[in-house]
């Protein structure tokens, strides 16, 4: 698992808090899979629930905005309390993504 410099894009021992190649300090970034759990700013539809499952799980953001909509309309809302659960308890991401991961718009 790498991370990221956010400066120059450098990949990082995860253990690596100075940028080896421009000295930037390095906040703790994940890679992809294996990000903790975050509502990313970039690529969300609503409030990042489903990006945020997805990019920490490594599913396809696609799937799971398709499941969430059938699921909300089979639950009879309970998946909407869910999302709302999520919505709440999952923490907004601070940091931007490092620039090998693409936006999906
Ligand atoms: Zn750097």
């Amino acid at each position: 698992m790498a991370i990221f410099c956010q400066r120059c894009g450098t990949g990082l021992p995860p253990t690596a808090r100075f940028c080896s190649n421009c000295g930037a300090v390095i906040p703790v970034v994940q890679s992809i899979p294996g990000r903790p759990l975050v509502r990313p700013h970039v690529g969300r539809q609503i409030a990042g629930v489903c990006l945020a499952l997805a990019q920490s799980y490594g599913w396809d953001v696609g799937l799971v905005r398709i499941f969430t909509v059938l699921g909300f309309c089979f639950s009879g809302g309970l998946i909407g309390v869910a999302y709302v659960a999520g919505w709440i308890g999952i923490p907004e991401d601070q940091i931007p993504l490092p620039r090998e991961y693409p936006p999906s718009i």
